[in-house]
């Protein structure tokens, strides 16, 4: 009889992913306190953790809150920007839509600079929008998981610094798998969800922001965000758990606090560089694949491709009826997203555990491969070679 673990299909989507034996270990038990002295010590260690993972300063300040990416973005919104502000969001595909109306929310003058799906604006462009625009804080999303297209953050990043502005990145699709170094670039806030590449279930929004980021919130001459956002709420509770006391102002997912310093210590191991090189090999494997495959990819130029997931267009005469021919073969992989092109693309997740495994993106590429045969689109079978070499 097949076992349940067999029968379980693998979850190959931008997020929720596959999560390590070690990540599951750690949550899979019953659930302890929030001042429970092992999550007390796990939630001030997972904090420590945090500034490892996005190279941030020892200054920088960690948050972790219940919520997902989203509760990050209205975060970042909420405690950075003032009403009235004139804010630039860098547009890519759909979850910097969602950002750009939520500084709408939060009262900012939001002005933009987009571009079609599966490109992204210039350093130009945006250097030439910034100085006509004069925005007290740039967004970018650092992968925009609709499309697939990363942008790189570092002259952003740096340019914002050169003008005296806040920048923030939305980093739920590339924190831990894509290089981002906060300290270096001079970046403000980075934040991403426990969900994506950081190898976690669903739960967690973790944002780490910069002193200057959290003037911008002492500042603040307005009415004070919304409570359950309010980065002054939460920041005695972030230093207590870092002391090691304990603290309360909202519940903390303690079972997931428990798997993040696992998770995190998981993700250091080998240092950071070695993390974005297993990600970016791992993406390499994949595209080898799918070029085998005959399939073409979103992101309009090879810079611009993510290494933690594919965006791919079906090919001729194959549309949306994919996905269940995928599934049918045990494996899941997400439809499209930006609503431009929705039908005419999908995605498969190839960030975190899986990204360590090559028999998961192997048996991934391989159902894609059948899938395409019985939709009437024969490729040429990825070589096995492929996934030796990621072995190696
Ligand atoms: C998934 C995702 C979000 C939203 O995160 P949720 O955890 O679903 O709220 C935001 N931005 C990007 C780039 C994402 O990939």
């Amino acid at each position: 009889m097949a076992s349940v673990a067999q029968e379980r299909p693998l979850l190959m989507i931008p997020g929720p992913i596959e999560v390590s034996p070690a990540v599951q270990a750690a949550f899979s038990v019953p659930p302890p306190g929030h001042l429970a002295p092992r999550v007390i010590e796990a939630f001030g260690r997972s904090l420590g953790l945090m500034r490892k993972v996005w190279l941030a300063a020892p200054e920088a300040q960690p948050f972790v809150v219940p919520g997902s990416g989203t509760t990050a973005m209205d975060m970042a919104a909420w405690n950075l920007v003032e009403p009235g502000d004139p804010v630039l969001v860098v547009k890519t595909g759909y979850f910097s839509d969602r950002m750009e109306e939520m500084l709408r929310r939060a009262g900012a003058r939001v002005s933009s600079i987009g571009s079609e799906p599966g490109h992204a604006p210039t350093i130009e462009e945006v250097a030439s929008a910034v100085d006509a625009r004069m925005p007290r804080l740039l967004f970018a999303t650092h992968v925009d998981t609709s499309t697939g297209v990363r942008v790189d953050p570092e002259p952003l990043a740096r340019l914002a610094r050169e003008r005296g502005i806040l920048s923030v990145f939305d980093g739920v699709c590339a924190t831990a798998g894509e290089r981002f170094e906060m300290d270096a670039w001079g970046a403000d806030v980075y934040f991403t969800a426990s969900q994506k590449a950081i190898g976690l279930p669903p739960g967690l929004g973790l944002l780490v922001a910069t002193p200057r980021a959290l003037e911008a919130r002492d500042r603040r001459r307005a009415a004070p965000p919304p409570m359950a956002l309010d980065f002054a709420e939460w920041l005695p509770i972030m230093r207590a758990y870092e002391a090691g006391r304990p603290a309360y102002f909202a519940t903390p997912a303690t079972n997931l606090i428990l798997a993040l310093e696992t998770g995190l210590a998981e993700i250091l191991h080998g240092g950071m560089a070695a993390r974005f090189a297993l990600h970016a090999r791992a993406a390499a494997a994949m595209r080898d694949a799918w070029s085998s495959l005959g399939l073409e990819e979103v992101p309009a130029r090879e810079e611009l491709r993510a290494n933690t997931l594919s965006a791919l267009w079906y090919p001729e005469g194959v549309g949306a009826d994919l996905i269940p021919r995928i599934a049918a073969r045990g494996v899941v992989v997400a439809g499209g997203l930006h609503t431009a092109i929705r039908e005419r693309y999908f995605r498969v997740g190839h960030m975190g555990y899986a990204a360590t495994v090559p028999a998961m993106l192997r048996r991934t590429a391989e159902s894609v491969g059948e899938a395409l045969l019985e939709a009437g689109h024969p490729g040429k079978a990825p070589s096995p070679e492929i996934w030796t070499r990621l072995l190696a």
